[in-house]
This record gives C-alpha cells, structure tokens and sequence, in this order.
C-alpha cells in the first residue's frame, strides 16, 4: 500500500483500532503484532512548529519543521514549505521518500489561514570566551 495525494499510509491495529506510524512490527498503543497498512487523509493540523536558522548539514537554512496531527489522531514530524505555519493551522501533508512536506491546505475554504513570510536573523554563532592559561 502507498501513499496517495489524499492519504498517507498509517499502521492500523487489528486488536485495538490505534493507528501510528508505518515501520514498527507491533501496535504502539497496546502491543499486538496485528498491525497492517491503511490509509489516512492527508491532512491535518499543526499542533507546533519551529525555525531552525543553523540546521543540519544537508538542509537549507531556514529549515521549517511541523509537529502535525492528521486526521485519525496519527501525529507525525514534517518539513513545512514554503513558509512556518502556525499552530492550528490546516495542513496537507505529502511523503517525499523518508520526508514527510507539510504545506498549506489548498484554497477550498479549509480553513488555512496563510503565514506571513518572516525574515528570519542571520545566525549568530555562541560568542567564546578566550582560553584561560
Ligand atoms: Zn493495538
């Protein structure tokens, strides 16, 4: 089962209903090994969200990550484009390999209320103090 442009592949247990992640063998609610793919809207809303100005080697600066919950209480970290998002906000959410993008939802009166672009501070490495001999 794959991702689709409304949905994204969740685990689903058998036993007891939870939905998390793909990836794990086991229900992360109550244990059960009967877990199987299905699907969940992709969308969602934006619980928290930060700028990182000195990221990892590898992504751009300012790097934009969401704490997004979608639909079916499935909570998951994405990178937001193009612009931080705020919290509450509706989102849609697309797996790009192991990234899941969170963007804006489209203009079908969901809700989304755009995010003004910031322009973040130039990063300013900690100040050292000098060695002492
Ligand atoms: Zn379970």
């Amino acid at each position: 089962m794959i991702d689709t442009a409304d949905a994204i592949v969740v685990n689903l247990c058998s036993r007891c209903g939870a939905r998390g992640m793909p990836g794990p063998t086991r229900c992360s609610h109550c244990g059960a090994a009967e877990v199987r793919p299905a699907r969940v809207p992709a969308v969602g809303t934006v619980l928290a969200a930060t700028e990182l100005l000195a990221p990892a080697a590898g992504w751009p600066s300012p790097h934009r990550l969401a704490l997004v919950e979608l639909e079916g209480a499935v909570r998951l970290l994405g990178v937001a484009e193009p612009n931080l998002p705020s919290v509450g906000a509706r989102v849609r959410v697309r797996r790009d390999g192991d990234v899941y993008r969170v963007r804006p939802t489209d203009a079908r009166g969901e809700g989304e209320t755009p995010t003004a672009a910031r322009s973040p501070r130039p990063f300013e490495p900690p100040r050292r103090k000098p060695p002492l001999d």
